[in-house]
């Protein structure tokens, strides 16, 4: 028996398809969403008829966005999907193919993936460093969904009073000190030719003066972060995805504590395995 699973983000839908516990295809394409919800709906249904088969059982969609998990309506989506607000996911799929669907935000799907490794975790922290921060809590084994589907959004905990404006509209938000895009912008404000987060981890290794500056004040922000976590949900567990945790044994570098500190092992799959996952 086959499932598809498919993970929306701003710039690519990325597929596999699954059977049994083993993925046996991959397809994507850019997500087109400068072109709205249609270009995105397209780009979503042409990866899941690029891995459509025999005997597909169900098809799950991990998307960016507030998803109501129920309805797999998207409650809410930033402009990094345009129009994708109210876009009823699930019923547009089984429209499409008559296939059962399931739809979840993707920090959740990461999380719902990536717990499947633990022995029975009931209480787990995801945060993924990329573009953004992407936060999913697990607690008492339960998904934390707040009212709006929009509990657990962990990069915009407020982090410094006043500080850097960010992406969602409030100033300091954890988001603008710890993710890829807030690390690279305070590394060419004193590196002009950097090129990226990898590079100025390559350039910490080395000893260069102005990234270990760099870092140690990311580091300073990280640890604050971290703890406010700890303090808020007690995880047995913080599971770090995204970009910035290939480097590991830097960020681990920089965290004081690293008793509960972990790494992400299903990298880009991470959100499509997830999406197949039902747990509410
Ligand atoms: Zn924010």
């Amino acid at each position: 028996m086959c499932k598809i699973g498919i993970d929306i983000g701003g710039t690519s839908v990325k597929g596999i398809l699954v059977e049994g516990n083993n993925i046996i295809k991959t397809a994507s394409s850019p997500t087109n969403a400068k072109s709205g919800r249609k270009g995105i709906e397209t780009a979503m249904f042409s990866v899941i008829e690029q891995l459509m088969c025999e005997g597909v059982s169900l098809i799950g969609v991990s998307s960016a966005g507030n998803i109501n998990p129920y309805t797999g309506v998207c409650v809410y989506a930033t402009d990094n999907l345009p129009e994708w607000t109210d876009y009823p996911i699930k019923t547009s799929v089984e429209a499409k193919f008559k296939i059962p669907c399931v739809a979840d935000n993707d920090a959740i799907c990461a999380l719902k993936a990536e717990i499947a490794n633990y022995n029975d975790c009931q209480n787990a922290v995801m945060i993924t460093f990329g573009t953004g921060i992407g936060g999913a809590v697990l607690s008492g084994g339960k998904i934390i969904r707040g009212k709006n589907f929009d509990g657990g959004r962990l990069g915009h905990m407020i982090l410094v009073p006043d500080g850097k404006k960010c992406n969602c509209g409030k100033t300091g938000c954890a988001e603008a000190y710890l993710s890829c895009t807030a690390l690279n912008y305070e590394g060419k404000k004193l590196i002009p030719s950097l090129s990226g987060v990898k590079g100025l981890f390559r350039l910490y290794e080395s000893g260069n003066q102005n990234a270990v500056m760099v870092l140690k004040r990311f580091s300073f922000y990280l640890n604050i972060f971290l703890d406010n976590v700890r303090t808020a949900y007690a995880p047995e567990v913080i599971i770090l995805g995204g970009g910035l945790s290939k480097d590991k044994e830097i960020l681990l570098s920089l965290i004081d504590n690293k008793s509960d500190i972990t790494f992400a092992k299903f990298g880009n799959n991470a959100g499509a395995l997830g999406s197949l996952i039902k747990l509410y």
